[in-house]
């Protein structure tokens, strides 16, 4: 039986339901918005673009649950709690109607987990599809079937993902954080371990949030100023998932909980910019002069931002890992090292490189995903390096070297090397 989507029922009208709601309007659907909390229903409601709000009804969990009956899709994106969300669940596969598909648009939970001992018809009909913040803006959408999902379904979560919200959708796994935040936030996590060293030599936070921006492809936010837009909170949350779903010999393990330094600031409630600080703060002069400030590691203290000087290093995208410098060094620990990371994840978290190099340009705007990047840098190059260390080679960095092939993709990016080491066309 195909499924169609036409209409959408979101059950938790915060940042996430809010944003989807808005899109599935913008995109001509009839939406249900529901919530335990009239107000957030309320502040929902208002970021519907005017012209779509005819197309919106609103509602509470409580007294309104039975009208998903009516909604082809129904999108849970209330708390990042397993017990709360199955608890709705229960409620909400009890309320909607055959033929209907749902969904979690979880960061991180396993789609098992949510699904375990839930009715077949559940399981059956049932997915992750995850949206990244914020909705409107970003291109990802990650979706992630369950072990009994039907292919209908996720062919009609696809379909309504690409052509609908014009997302671009990514295939992944019933993986911890799946494609995305498992390699971004590996970036994040390993970066701040790997970040100390240089610190205490005497790099500043400013210049490595600079390498770590243009210099390898990445927003200028870099490290910290990327954990200051997330808040230490959220990546304190992301760190004790991975810490409990990682596999046993996974190479983020070290990396799962913060150095002392960011533990303390997060103790401490130093959050980001969501608390008026974290590494970064901005503060008002009494000239009514703002002034951006930095927080010190080495110090606990803040001082005022020192502007990065990157004379030393090559600006051409992707040289910088190979610089002589201590700069050099540290991007290719830290970018280099997240590299390597994503490169050992095929097959476990995706089926190709594609899916990867997808998710991390559309999810973190990458300007190259991993895989791409290698390319870019020389392939050879890469494994020579690695080798020189004395290290092992990732997975697909071997599947690479073992095909007598240079490179992931070819003709133009129109082929890609997959697993079994032959070109495959990417459509
Ligand atoms: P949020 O805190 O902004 O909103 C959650 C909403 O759920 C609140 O309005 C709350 O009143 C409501 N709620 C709580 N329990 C409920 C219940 N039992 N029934 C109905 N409503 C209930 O959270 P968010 O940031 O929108 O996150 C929602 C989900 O999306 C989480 O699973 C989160 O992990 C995931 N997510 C968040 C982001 C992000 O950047 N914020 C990105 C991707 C995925």
């Amino acid at each position: 039986m195909s499924r169609t989507i036409e209409s959408v029922a979101i059950i938790g009208a915060g940042t996430m339901g809010a944003g989807i709601a808005a899109a599935s309007a913008a995109a001509g659907c009839r939406v249900l918005i529901l919530d335990t909390d009239a107000a957030s229903v309320e502040a929902a409601l208002e970021q519907v673009d005017v012209e779509f709000r005819h197309l919106v009804t609103t509602g509470l969990v409580d007294s309104d649950l039975d009208a998903v009956a009516e909604y082809d899709w129904i999108c849970e994106a209330i708390v990042e709690d397993l017990s709360i969300k199955r608890e709705l669940f229960t409620r909400l596969e009890a309320a909607r109607s055959d033929g209907s598909v749902i969904s979690s648009n979880t960061s991180g939970i396993p789609l098992w987990q949510i699904s375990e001992d839930m009715p077949e018809r559940f399981c059956s009909d049932v997915a992750i599809t995850h949206f990244f913040n914020p909705v409107r803006v970003m291109k990802l959408f990650e979706l992630v079937p369950g072990a009994n999902t039907k292919p209908e379904v996720i062919s009609a979560f696809t379909e309504f993902g690409a052509e609908r919200l014009g997302k671009g959708v990514v295939h992944a796994k019933d993986t911890v954080n799946f494609i995305g935040n498992r390699i971004g936030c590996y970036l994040m996590l390993s970066g701040l371990h790997l970040a100390k060293p240089f610190l205490e030599s005497g790099i500043t936070q400013e210049q490595i949030d600079a390498v770590l921006g243009a210099p390898v492809g990445l927003p200028p936010t870099g490290l910290y100023g990327l954990i200051d837009l997330i808040g230490l909170d959220v990546m304190e949350l992301v760190g004790r998932n991975l810490a409990a779903n990682l596999p046993k010999d996974d190479l983020g393990h070290p990396y799962t909980s913060f150095p002392s330094a960011e533990q303390k600031m997060h103790d401490s409630g130093q959050l980001g910019r969501k608390s008026g600080g974290g590494f970064y703060r901005q503060v008002k002069l009494s000239d009514g002069e703002r002034r951006k400030e930095s927080f010190d590691l080495q110090s606990a203290e803040w001082r005022a931002a020192q502007p990065a000087d990157l004379h030393a290093v090559s600006t051409e995208l992707g040289n910088v890992l190979f610089d002589d410098s201590a700069e050099g060094e540290l991007a290719w620990q830290i970018f280099g090292g997240t590299l390597q990371y994503a490169a050992g994840l095929i097959p476990e978290i995706a089926d190709d490189v594609i899916n990867i190099d997808n998710a991390i340009r559309w999810g973190f705007n990458w300007v190259k995903g991993p895989f791409e990047m290698i390319d870019h840098l020389d392939s050879r190059r890469v494994i020579d390096r690695i080798l020189g260390e004395g290290k092992e080679l990732p997975a697909m960095l071997e599947v690479l070297q073992n095909s007598g092939f240079e490179s992931f993709y070819r003709n133009d990016g129109s082929e890609y090397l997959g697993v079994d080491g032959q070109y495959h066309s990417v459509n």
